[in-house]
This record gives structure tokens, sequence and C-alpha cells, in this order.
């Protein structure tokens, strides 16, 4: 049982955030180490990113035989996804599995958001505080709070005299939005609105679409699973997984080792089209070097844009959504259902807000230079804070009242993504720094828990009271993510938000690691090897919470519970 000290429940471990982070980190730091842990999280229920998001169209774009957990085959076994691409409820309905498997549901802790969490270095414990008035302290705080959580309103003038509804795709109304006869303006054009928009137009009396920037979309073919493809995956379970942990993003399917120039144009041709066919993130794969090499990136940039104007047949609108001024998949690639096609409907029409930006929201729509566009419902589908702006919203704050808000206030710097100077004993699941946001989650979820449980096994195996890294590690870290994101076309779409650039005022720099999953998997595993180089260990009194019996069974042997 967790004790109390001066009013606070005391733990050894406390963890923010109930997706697929928090989840599997419970259950490894409870059942593997034996630590009194708890997951606090701010939703009604478990399921993160899957709680939120439950807008028109929403669907994992990772195939449901990836998007999943690697560790435990029984689980693997016992699980069957019935869609190529898991939608939000069966996301939550696996999730609830795992828990309810697990028994996690009794340390997990819902409606309780986490405002502030101080390092006591007297105690080494990180006090924690939630919105509900209640107090935690705990000697390890791991966030598992998620990259895109902090839902990105616009600051655009007049909203608040808006007369109809307005949502945010992400803080989406669990019972849904009745969108039947109602002009509805969709703000946004990345991966959710090139999702949502298809859905909302089969109901809405009239959908207006706002795109500030064109994208790219490859068609997802979404389709229910045959049973030989279920039985395949049961089947295949190491080896789905072997790609999974082996690849550059945590996919399970690999990238091709043929480069563009090997092929003909006519052999290029067909190979874009098998793959526009098959459908889903694989159009990436085609070829080697289609995210480092412009030449390369532009016959798979010209493929979906003669597509765009062969689906199109407003050639107006055609033209306007083609019209895309970045590399493909420089910024996150959609996959879509009907995007394109929606545009064919008489009740949808396209603004191209560079040509007719936004003036203001007025009581009764939307204006732009050109004129005011009527509606009921206005759908901001215009992304996240990603990657710091959850943890902005706690203040965090390290040794001598250190904040992580002046830490990273010329953008994130962490060491790895997992931790930062002054901040002993705190681990970002899945930081700015780590590959995170260019993989599929959660490959790279695992691999940070895994990490994550060992390093604290071994700081209570040997009596280290705290670990942070040195300030020179994390220089190095940031000069090194800086360095392979300048290697890849990624750099290139400086108005995405792996720069921060959809935030006002936020600093521009490159967040997520782009060296590759398989690459940081293995210098993680080295630096742990080598004593956790580049780390520094306070080792000046015991480590505050007894070794118990039960800690190292199985913490470096997973995966494999
Ligand atoms: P996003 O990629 O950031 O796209 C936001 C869209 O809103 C962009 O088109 C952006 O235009 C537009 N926008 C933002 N502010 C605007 C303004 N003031 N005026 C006009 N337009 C504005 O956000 P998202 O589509 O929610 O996707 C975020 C990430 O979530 C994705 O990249 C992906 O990683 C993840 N996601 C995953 C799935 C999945 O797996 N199923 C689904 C959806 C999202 P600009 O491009 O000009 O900034």
């Amino acid at each position: 049982m967790p004790t109390h000290d001066s009013g606070a429940t005391r733990l050894d471990a406390l963890i923010i955030g109930a997706g697929f982070a928090g989840i599997y980190q419970l259950h490894c730091l409870r059942d593997r180490l034996g630590l009194q842990a708890r997951v606090l999280e701010a939703g009604g229920d478990l399921g993160g990113t899957w709680y939120w998001n439950r807008y028109p169209g929403a669907r994992c774009d990772s195939e449901s035989h990836a998007y999943r957990y690697f560790f435990s085959r029984e689980l693997s076994d016992e699980w069957q996804s019935t869609e190529r691409y898991p939608g939000p409820a069966e996301i939550r309905a696996y999730l609830g599995h795992v828990a309810t498997k697990f028994d996690l549901r009794r340390d997990m802790q819902f409606d309780t958001r986490v405002t502030a969490a101080h390092y006591d270095a007297v105690e080494n414990l990180w006090r924690v505080d939630t919105a509900r008035g209640e107090k935690f302290s705990a000697t390890f705080l791991i966030t598992a709070v998620g990259c895109i959580s902090a839902a990105n309103v616009p600051d655009i003038p007049g909203l608040k005299d808006f007369r109809g509804q307005w949502f945010h795709t992400g803080e989406w109304p669990h019972e849904g939005v009745d969108f039947r006869g109602k002009r509805v303006g969709q703000i946004g054009t990345g991966s959710t609105g090139i999702q949502a928009a298809p859905v909302i137009a089969e109901t809405a009396g009239h959908l207006t679409v706002f795109q500030r920037t064109a994208n790219y979309s490859v068609p997802a073919r979404n389709a229910p699973l045959t049973a030989e493809f279920q039985r395949w995956v049961k089947d295949n379970f190491e080896q789905i997984r072997a790609v999974a942990q082996t690849t550059v993003n945590g996919h399970a399917f690999r990238i091709s080792e043929r480069r563009v120039a090997d092929v003909s144009p006519a052999e290029r041709e067909a190979l874009y089209q098998e793959a526009w066919d098959y459908g889903g993130l694989q159009f990436r794969g085609t070829f080697l070097d289609l995210l480092t090499d412009r030449a390369a990136n532009s016959t798979a940039a010209e493929f979906i844009k003669a597509r765009i104007r062969a689906v199109v047949k407003d050639p107006a609108t055609a033209e306007d959504l083609a019209d895309i001024d970045h590399p493909y998949s420089a910024k996150r690639p959609p996959i879509d259902s009907n995007y394109f096609e929606t545009f064919n409907r008489p009740n949808v029409a396209l603004v191209n807000l560079r040509r007719d930006p936004i003036e203001r929201i007025t009581p009764t729509g939307i204006k732009t230079r050109s004129g005011e566009h009527p509606l009921d419902i206005i759908v901001f589908a215009t992304g996240f804070d990603a990657m710091t702006g959850t943890l902005f919203k706690i203040d965090i704050r390290g040794r001598a009242g250190r904040s992580l808000r002046d830490y990273w206030r010329g953008g994130p710097r962490t060491y790895l993504g997992l931790q930062m100077p002054d901040f002993p004993n705190l681990f970002t699941i899945t930081g700015p720094g780590s590959p995170s946001v260019l993989t599929n989650m959660p490959v790279a979820i695992e691999q940070h828990v895994e990490w994550i449980t060992d390093c604290i096994a071994h700081l209570r195996k040997n009596g280290i009271r705290t670990i942070e890294p040195a300030e020179a590690s994390v220089h190095s870290w940031g000069e090194h993510v800086e360095e392979c994101a300048r290697a890849t076309l990624l750099y290139d779409a400086k108005h995405s938000w792996y720069f921060g650039a959809n935030v006002q005022g936020k600093p521009q720099v490159f967040m997520p690691y782009s060296g590759g999953l398989h690459r940081y998997r293995k210098l993680c595993a080295e630096i742990a090897a080598k004593g956790y180089e580049g780390f520094a260990f306070d080792r000046t009194q015991p480590a505050s919470l007894p070794v118990r019996a039960a800690e190292f069974a199985g913490a470096a042997a997973a995966p494999g519970v």
C-alpha cells in the first residue's frame, strides 16, 4: 500500500497519462520491479490519444497488426483486430483488454489532471499536485503524456463571438456532433482534416474546407481483415515484431533498398502505382531515397499530384489541392479514405487560404478576404502544440526551482529525449529528441518504457539516488538531432509542426530524432551497457527505497512476459 507523508500519498513511481505509454510503464514498474506505482490520468478513462480523438473518420494510420504491444505473445494471440486500420473504439477496447489482463486499473486514477510537479532535493522526491487538490510524492516521475495531445486552436479574431458551435478534433465530444443539414466549415488539411472531411461531408448540408497548405495523401484502403490475415498475424508474431523493431520507423514493413535512379521511368511509375493500389504509409517505402534526395522525392510528389488532378473533376479545385509546396513526406504524410473524391460532391467547396486568407470569424461564419462563408459549425482540425505543449501545461520544476519552461525557452533540450539536467529521476516517454512521432508509436513507446524500467532497476540495485544527464550530453545530443534532420528532406518543410511552426511564438527547432528507431534503439542499449554513459549519478546516500526481491526478475529480459 502507498504510505502518506504530510498529507501526500507516497509512492515509488508516479506515471502521468494512461495511453499506450502509461499503461505499459505501470505494468513494468509494478509487476516487474515490484514498485508502488500509480498512473494519474486527466481523462475519464484510459486510451490517451484515442480517448480524446473521436472526430468523424478518426482511425489509426498504422496497421492494426503493428499498432499494438509486442512484449507479450500471449497478449497478441488473445487479441483479434477487425480492420486493417483500427478505429478509436477498437484501440480503446484493446487497451482495456491489456489493463484487465494485467489488473492495471486498480493503480490508475482517472479525472485527475496533474498541475504541478516539483523536485524536493532534500527528500529526493517529486512532489505532485493535481487539479482536484490531491498531493502525491514519488521518487521517480515518468511523463507518458503523448506527443500530440495539447490541442492548438488558432487565435483567429472573432471566435468568441461566433454564435454557432465549434469543436477541435482533439477534444471531440464523446456523444458526437450532429452535422445533418448544417453548414460546416473545417479549418485544416493535415492527417486529421483529411480523415474528417469525407465523413463530415456525408451528412452535412454543406462543407467548406479551408486549406492553408495543400497536402499529399495516399489512399488508406481500409477494409475488414480476412480470417486468413488474422491467422497470419497470429502465426507470424515473432516475424512481425522483428521487422517492427528493426526498421527505421517501427512499422511492420521494410523500406525498399532500391533508389529511384535504379529503375526506368516506366518501372518507377509501375512501382508507385502498385504502392498506390496497395495503399497506406508503405507508399513511403517504395524507394530508399525518397526522404533524402529531392529529385527522387519529386517523382513521388508528381505521381501523387497527377492522381489528385485525375480524381478531382473541377480543374481549379484540383489545382488548389495539388499546389503542394513541400517534398512528399517532409510533413507527416496523411492517408485517406476518399479525401480527394470528396471535392467532387456538390455539397463540398474548397477555399484556398493562400489566395483568400481568413480575416476573422464573425458571429455567423468565417470572413475571408473575398467575402463571408456563413456557417453553423466550425471544426478546427488545426493540430497540436506538439511535443512540448502538454508538458508545459504542468508546472514542472527541478533543482532549485528551475522550471522546464525556462530550460526549454529556446526549444526542447534533452538527452535521448528521455531526461534533462537538474530534473533528476524524471523520465519523458517519447520526449522531444527521440524518434517518437516519426515512428509507429507503440514500438517507440515499448523501447522507452523498457529502457526506463531497466534504468530504474539499475539505480535501485546499485544504491544510486538520482540519475540525470550531464549538460554536455544534452548539448551533443541536440547537435546530433539537428544533424540527422538536416540530412533529410524533413528539414525543408519549415512550416511543419515537427519544427513547432504551427504554434505562434514557439521556438523553431526540429524536435523529433530522425536518425531512425533502429539506430536509436541500439544507441540507447549501448549507453546503458556502458554504465549509462552521459548521465550523472548521485550516490551520496543509499537509495531512498529498499530493494525488493522481485525487483530484477524480468526487467532486463523484456520482451517476453
Ligand atoms: P496538423 O498536421 O498540424 O495539421 C493542421 C492543419 O491545420 C494544417 O493543414 C494547418 O495548415 C492548418 N492550420 C493550423 N492553423 C491554421 C490557421 N490558423 N489557419 C488555417 N489553417 C491552419 O494537425 P493534425 O492533422 O491534427 O495532425 C497532427 C498529427 O497527429 C499528425 O501529423 C499525425 O502525426 C497525428 N495524427 C495521426 C492520425 C492517425 O494515425 N490516425 C490521425 C490524425 C493525426 P498549415 O499546414 O499551413 O500549418
